[in-house]
């Protein structure tokens, strides 16, 4: 599937650092590897609706991570799925009476589009499960070959996982049994499922349904892949056995991150699948979570139209930090817009205070688990004292506004 198009990234003079990152797994920030190439494998959308802000913030926080890394002159390996199957995408075309293929294709344009407006740096691979079923089902059959799936015996053709098969399952969440059952129910699984061995057992091929689109899944029949399958199945092909970083919003935690890791492990009998489980927070509005069954969507598109700069929305999700859930208010965008303003103003004084310290700080706090309120602290000072002629420094102005194109993303 094609991506959308970068944009130049520029270099910074100085020292990079290695960049550390909290892992969901271990419940701890630890380092990443610190030399040779990165690899990522970010869980993209399911084009049933528009790019969100909960969607921005995640792919901004990913982008923030690859930014590091190239700042380190790591060479990164990013790979990031489209679900262009699956149920939500069937439910919403039903309910609007659209075609689905019509409908995927037409919200998967507007992401493109608003992670080029966003200044998101592309994956290297953007793929989509339509596209990958073929590998997706052959992943399916080693699983059955293997005694760690089987098929349901109701004549769905249905194949589930049996998680058994993963003795260490849970280890990614961390969750208790029973919020695992929970969150399971709560997020697309079928604890109650008539004939599973686990009631936590994730499906992997679902057999074709009247009126739903089905594939050809060689020795399993005709259907369609699970979701976990799909993001373990393509992960595998594009990076390999081991990953720097799995990531996405914190909603993926589980059943998601914790399935699609116990496929791969099991696949490749290497573990652990990812070196660092990375969750970025959820974006509520006014007070509640941002839901499509509130219908309390902010979205990007949306934003856009009414000629918000997208250099602000991206400062506005920068003020608070990836890993916590958090409020969209007007009040923030407000603040944002200033403090864009104040920050163009700023790198277009004679002189500021010095710029390679400047530097220096944000990727000391970059450095340690994205610290983006501190980040944003030290060049509100900077661009404080500029404006206030405060500074001697005439190569500062310029440096400043590379510093935050290359490490922030935003162009002043
Ligand atoms: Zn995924």
């Amino acid at each position: 599937m094609e991506s959308w198009t970068g944009h130049e990234v520029p270099r910074l003079p100085g020292t990079a650092q290695p960049l550390a990152l909290y892992d969901s797994a271990r419940r701890t920030v630890l380092p990443t590897a610190p030399d040779g190439p990165a690899t990522m494998y970010v869980c993209g959308i399911t084009p049933y609706d528009a790019t969100h802000l909960g969607h921005a913030a995640t792919m901004i926080t990913f982008d923030l991570v690859q930014r590091m890394w190239r700042d380190a002159g790591r060479p990164v390996s990013y790979v990031q799925n489209v679900t262009d199957i699956d149920d939500p995408l069937l439910e919403r075309a039903e309910r609007d009476g659209e075609d689905w293929v019509v409908l995927g294709m037409r919200e998967t344009a507007l992401f493109r589009e608003d992670m080029e407006a966003l200044r998101i740096i592309p994956p290297e691979h953007y793929v989509g499960a339509v596209e990958s079923i073929p590998d997706i089902a052959a992943r399916v059959v080693e699983l059955l070959d293997d005694g760690a799936a089987y098929r349901l015996d109701d004549g769905t053709g249905d194949v589930y996982f049996d998680i058994a098969a993963a003795p260490r399952f849970g280890y990614e969440s961390n969750l208790s049994r029973e919020e695992m059952r929970e969150l399971f129910a709560e997020r697309g699984g079928d604890p109650d499922r008539a004939g599973k061995r686990d009631p936590l057992d994730p499906l992997l091929w679902r057999g074709s349904r009247e009126g739903e689109p089905a594939w050809n899944g060689g020795p399993l029949g005709p259907g369609r892949p699970g979701w976990h399958i799909e993001c373990a199945a393509i992960a595998l092909k594009l990076l390999g056995a081991r990953l720097d970083v799995q990531g996405g919003g914190n909603d993926l935690l589980f059943p998601h991150h914790e399935c699609s890791a116990a496929h791969a492990e099991r696949l490749t009998g290497e573990e652990p699948f990812a070196r660092h489980y990375v969750h970025a927070g959820m974006i509520g509005l006014d007070g509640s979570k941002m839901s499509k069954s509130k219908g309390n969507l902010v979205f990007v598109s949306r934003l856009r139209a009414d000629r918000v700069d997208p250099m602000a929305i991206r400062l506005a999700l920068l003020a608070g930090h990836y890993r916590a859930d958090r409020q969209w208010t007007e009040e923030l965008l407000k603040l944002a817009t200033q403090r864009l303003g104040r920050w163009r103003e700023a790198v277009r004084a004679a002189a500021g205070p010095s710029g390679a310290e400047l530097l220096a700080g944000v990727r000391e706090r970059l450095a340690d688990d994205l610290d983006t309120p501190a980040v944003l602290a030290l060049v509100d000072a900077w661009a404080e004292a500029a404006l206030a002629g405060t500074g001697t420094d005439p190569e500062a102005p310029a440096l400043v506004a590379r510093t935050v194109d290359a490490l922030l993303g935003v162009r002043l």
